[in-house]
Formats: structure tokens, C-alpha cells, sequence
């Protein structure tokens, strides 16, 4: 950390968060940011330098209700001082478009920026948001690899966010806090990604006890339903708006945090996986040094078989790239 000023002899440390892509996602993570004082300086990066000038500006506006942050627009030359880059540069799914359809064009982007971040920032932890992010988080990975850089400090977003709708939707159904739901979505962040059932606790206990003790009817219907809920959840927000942000920044935010506060938190971040021979999410240890280790999960038969399956199709989504 560096101290870069005082008042009256007090120093503050600068922490400072540098986000590549000011788009949509980009911007919403700059707030969440900012919002929950995460960071005491962003840098924010875009190919259109007026937007991201313009995205600066208005998130400053929030500052005085928050946090005392400073964000600015910078070239990716600047970002040297970035504790952690978020990748979000790139194109987004468009309405009947699935996340694997962009890999070739993000890819192109991220073999371009990715080295330019890794020389300006070499000892920053990376966190990839671009779809498909497994993809292009591996897409990364190597390039980080070949620039020197611990694997570890290369990941993606993963599931988090699919983790978080699993959460968010049991809790809204049984009708409780989602912080007391504890599940996990693991695989790929996308159609085949796997909710994780037969290891969910919820306040302490397993789903059908809570469901018997709190009254709320509970079958394989409803799991379906669930499921079809938090697999289909982008697709059906993307029809509604065009696209996803505001869940996706909050993940973002909350893993910056865990990284630039050292808080050795359990995220389902997506990370190259040897056993799998592909990169992709399982409950991953993040600290300050990145993913340390992978924490993994208790399946059942029905759950490791799928999840085999999603390496595979990231394993031959990955052929050529
Ligand atoms: P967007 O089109 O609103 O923004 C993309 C931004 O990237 C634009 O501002 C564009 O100018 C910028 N950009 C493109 N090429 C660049 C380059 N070479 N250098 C710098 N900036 C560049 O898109 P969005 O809705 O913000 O989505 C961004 C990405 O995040 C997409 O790939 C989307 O699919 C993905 N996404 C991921 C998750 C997740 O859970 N991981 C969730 C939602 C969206």
C-alpha cells in the first residue's frame, strides 16, 4: 500500500482499483465500489475515453453521501499502482445470443489488453468479468503465464453471480434472509453451470427440515422451478433491459474487498482447475494473494456427473482459442 497524503499528520493508505470496461458492468461495479467504500481510488479504463471520463464524473457525485473516493479516466498504462484490475472490456450477449457465442470476439479484445494490464500492473490480482468468463479467464491465465505472473492472481467471477441468484431465490421462496442460505453454483457460468442441492444449508439445516419446520411446501417441482429461475435468470433480464449489471457489480465489489482486505473468503470463483483441464468455478479460498487453494464440494452421483459435463463443453469450447 502506498501513503499519499496526510491531515495533519495522519497518513491514509491508498487503495486503489483499477476497471477495464466502462460499460454497463464496468460502471455499475465503479458504484458498488464507490457506494460501499471499497477502494479510495478507481481508475477507470475504456476504449471510448469520453465515457469513461463522463462515468467518472457522475460516480463522483455520489461521493459526498458515501465514501471520500476518487475516481478518474486512465490509459492502461496507469495502472501501476492497482492492487486489483477488474476486466469487463468487451461485448456483451445480445437477446437470443448465449454467453459461449462471444468467445471469439472477447477473446480478440482480451489478447490485446490482458498483456498491456499484466506490464502495468504485474503485481496485481486480475478478476476477469468478460463472457464467457471461464473462457476468458483462461484466456488470461495463460497470457499471465507466459508474462511471469502466479497463476493464482488470475480469476473470474465465475458463479458468483449464479450463486447469489440460487441464494436469493430459495431465501425469497422459503421467506428468509439469503445470508442464511448456503449453496453453491458450480461449473460453468452459463447453461451448464450445476446448482449444488444436496449439500445446501439453510440457517444450519437442510432445505426439506427447514421448508417442514417453517411450513413451506416443498418437491422436485419447485427445484425445477428454481433452477430454471437461476439458469435462465440473465437471459430473461437481458429481454427485460437489455442487459445485467447491478448483480454482477455487486459480486465484483464484494470480491475486490475480499482480495484488497486479505478476508480469506470461500467465493465460487472461476480459476484454471488441472484436475478439469479447464477453468471454471468451485468454492475457491481468495485472499489477498488471489485463489490459494480450492476448497471444493461434497456431490452426489447426479451432481459430479454433471459437472463433468461442463468441463467438457469448456474443455471443447476452449479447442482453438
Ligand atoms: P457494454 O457494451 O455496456 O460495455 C463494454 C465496454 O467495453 C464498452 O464501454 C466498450 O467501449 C469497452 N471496450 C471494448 N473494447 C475495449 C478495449 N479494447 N479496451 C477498453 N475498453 C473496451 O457491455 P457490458 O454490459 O458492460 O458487459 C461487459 C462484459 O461483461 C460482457 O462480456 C458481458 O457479457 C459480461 N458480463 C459478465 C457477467 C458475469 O457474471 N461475469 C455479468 C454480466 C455481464
Amino acid at each position: 500500500m502506498v501513503a499519499t497524503g496526510s491531515t495533519r499528520g495522519s497518513w491514509v493508505e491508498s487503495l486503489t482499483v483499477g476497471i477495464v470496461g466502462v460499460g454497463a458492468v464496468g460502471a455499475a461495479a465503479a458504484s458498488a465500489i464507490t457506494l460501499q467504500g471499497v477502494a479510495t481510488d478507481v481508475l477507470l479504463v475504456d476504449a471510448d475515453r469520453d465515457r469513461a471520463e463522463a462515468e467518472a464524473a457522475d460516480i463522483s457525485h455520489a461521493t459526498p453521501f458515501t465514501a471520500p473516493v476518487r475516481l478518474r479516466a486512465a490509459g492502461i498504462e496507469q495502472l501501476g499502482p492497482c492492487r486489483v484490475v477488474v476486466i469487463t472490456a468487451g461485448a456483451a450477449q445480445r437477446p437470443g445470443e448465449s454467453r459461449l457465442d462471444l468467445t471469439g470476439r472477447n477473446a480478440a479484445i482480451l489478447g490485446e489488453i490482458a498483456p498491456r494490464v499484466l506490464a502495468a500492473a504485474p503485481n496485481a490480482v486480475l478478476l476477469v468479468a468478460t463472457n464467457p468468463v471461464d473462457l476468458m479467464t483462461l484466456v488470461v491465465h495463460r497470457l499471465a503465464g507466459d508474462a511471469g505472473v502466479p497463476g493464482g492472481h488470475v480469476f473470474g467471477t465465475g458463479t458468483m453471480l449464479d450463486t447469489a441468484r440460487f441464494r436469493q431465490v430459495i431465501a425469497a421462496r422459503v421467506g428468509l434472509d439469503p445470508q442464511h442460505v448456503h449453496g453453491y453454483v458450480v461449473g460453468e457460468h452459463g447453461d451448464s453451470e450445476v446448482p449444488v442441492w444436496s449439500s445446501l444449508d439453510v440457517g444450519g439445516r437442510p432445505l426439506l427440515e427447514i421448508c417442514g419446520a417453517l411450513g413451506v411446501p416443498w418437491g422436485p417441482e419447485h427445484q425445477r422451478e428454481v433452477e430454471d429461475e437461476v439458469i435462465h435468470a440473465a437471459a430473461r433480464i437481458i429481454a427485460g433491459k437489455g442487459a445485467t449489471a447491478f448483480g454482477v457489480a455487486a459480486a465484483i465489489s464484494r470480491t475486490v474487498r475480499v482480495v484488497v482486505r486479505g478476508q480469506r473468503s470461500i467465493l465460487t470463483v472461476s480459476a484454471w482447475d488441472e484436475d478439469a483441464g479447464c477453468a471454471y468455478s468451485l468454492p475457491r479460498l481468495v485472499t489477498d494473494a488471489g485463489v490459494v487453494r480450492t476448497v471444493g464440494i461434497a456431490l452426489d452421483d447426479a451432481e459430479r456427473e454433471r459437472l463433468a459435463a461442463s468441463a467438457e463443453i469448456l474443455r471443447r469450447s476452449a479447442d482453438g482459442l
